[in-house]
């Protein structure tokens, strides 16, 4: 008899079993709500004074997208990307890891080009199985903008000063901007080939990823972290060098414009970023601020990713920006907004026949503009106006509204100020948006 399964009890056992969120990926509680609005807020308005359009694409793409877009040997690619196959069609699909390579996808299919250059922007949530850790997670949440169809050094100058502008809107302390050019294709031919005799000459110190992209992709060993290889990989031919006249002049005018524009930046001749399809002009805004995770932004020049993407050839530059990073910095340079109040009004009633007229001056003053939290009750019992108002405290509230029997006897409501004097007074019940608005404004005069 014990062993026979009681399903109300099953049931109830389920009922009690948490279940939690996937490790790494977060929930923005609404504590930090407001945050995040400043931040998408000084992002929109940072893109319309630059005059770049938004550009929304799905989060999962054709796996093909990542594995053309980004590189079959890049961290991304090998182990970092979120892939399934579609159990209904066998589609090989893959949550996006970044953004670069869907967008160019999109602009493709969409021969967005065909009018000319573009100026585009996307924000959204990213997916990348790493370690999760402060300033690392699984779901994150990214900012970027592109500009297609822009040969010029110009262009590269203007995406480097809309980040700029950004930290300093921000009110970002100690990021710095770090600067290198990859040239063309057949200059990083030279380069890699002087760069494989080397690491070959050395083997022996190299460690075994770097054996590995010794052979499928050189250039990545500039980028380990290993400091055991540090030595070895400071004495490693430099691509500067192997820069032919086109690739210094298009540089050297990146810096000019920078310089004249009084934007300090450090060649790094290591940075290389962990894409394959840039050349040219690659940076990143570095801080020391978050520890580990320092690197809040970076992007560069990726001219040969439109035509391998399947489109005409056009060049294009662009960076991207880690959300979740920039609101730790704001937070650590003390530029994070105070929450705002919720709302203007707060309305307190005694059920019943007050209820009823409650719902319909909060509905009124909504129509008027005025964000209103109307009182409910958690137990469907009528409350007392005392546990009332202690609600309307904390809700951030600058009036309340109350709607008693006595008032609505008499056809009228009390207005008290929350905030400034808490003087209450009577005013008609179908007077109470403009009695609110008079408030409103006379407060802000
Ligand atoms: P990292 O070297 O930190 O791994 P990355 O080179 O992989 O960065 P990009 O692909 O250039 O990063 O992405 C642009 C920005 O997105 C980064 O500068 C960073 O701010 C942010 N970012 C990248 N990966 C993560 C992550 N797992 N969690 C949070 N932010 C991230
Ligand atoms: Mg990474």
């Amino acid at each position: 008899m014990t062993d026979q399964i009681n399903p109300v009890k099953v049931q109830k056992m389920q009922k009690m079993q948490k279940i939690n969120g996937v490790r790494g990926m977060n929930d923005l509680l609404p504590a930090d709500a407001a945050q995040w609005a400043h931040l998408e807020n000084v992002l929109r308005d940072l893109t319309r004074a630059y005059g770049y359009e938004f550009l929304r694409t799905p989060i999962v793409e054709a796996t093909a997208v990542f594995q053309r877009g980004i590189g079959e040997v890049t961290d991304i690619v090998e182990k970092e990307m979120y892939s399934f196959e579609d159990r209904l069609n066998g589609e090989q699909l893959t949550l996006r890891p970044e953004g670069t390579a869907a967008l160019v996808r999109s602009v493709v299919e969409n021969n967005l080009l065909y009018e000319g250059p573009k100026r585009l922007w996307y924000t959204g949530p990213m997916f990348r199985h790493e370690r999760p850790q402060r300033g690392r997670y699984r779901q994150f949440h990214q900012f970027g903008i592109e500009a297609l169809g822009f040969a010029g050094p110009e262009i590269d100058a203007e995406i480097i000063l809309m980040g700029q502008r950004l930290w300093d809107e921000l009110g970002l302390i100690g990021v710095r901007l770090e600067i290198n050019s990859l040239g063309q294709a057949n200059e990083r031919a030279e380069h890699r080939a002087a760069l494989v005799t080397y690491f070959e000459k050395n083997a022996t110190q190299l460690d075994e990823d770097s054996q590995r992209r010794l052979v499928t992709n050189p250039l990545r060993i500039l980028d380990s972290k290993n400091l055991a290889m540090q030595e070895l990989i400071e004495g490693a031919p430099k691509l500067l060098d192997f820069l032919g006249e086109e690739s210094l002049k298009h540089f050297d005018a990146v810096q000019a414009l920078l310089k004249a524009n009084n934007i300090p930046c450090k060649i790094n001749p290591r940075l290389v970023r962990g894409l394959d399809y840039y050349n040219l002009t690659v940076f990143e805004w570095i801080t020391e601020e978050l520890g580990a995770q320092g690197t809040i932004a970076g992007g560069g020049r990726y001219d040969p990713l439109i035509e391998r993407m399947g489109g005409k050839a056009a060049p294009a530059c662009g960076w991207a920006m880690g959300m979740e990073r920039v609101l730790e910095l704001m937070k650590v340079s003390g530029s994070l907004p105070e929450p705002s109040a919720q709302c203007d009004v707060f309305v307190l009633h005694q059920g019943g026949e007050t209820l009823t007229a409650a719902v319909i001056v909060a509905e009124r003053m909504r129509s008027a503009g005025i964000d209103v939290i109307l009182f409910c009750s958690p137990d469907g019992q009528s409350a007392s106006f005392k546990s009332q108002m202690k609600k309307a405290d904390s809700s951030g509230a600058a009036y309340a509204v109350i709607i008693g029997p006595d008032e609505l006897s008499k056809n009228e409501a009390q207005l008290k100020d929350l905030r400034g004097s808490g003087q209450q007074r009577a005013i008609p019940l179908d007077g109470v948006v403009e009695a609110v608005i008079d408030a409103i404004v006379g407060a802000t005069e």
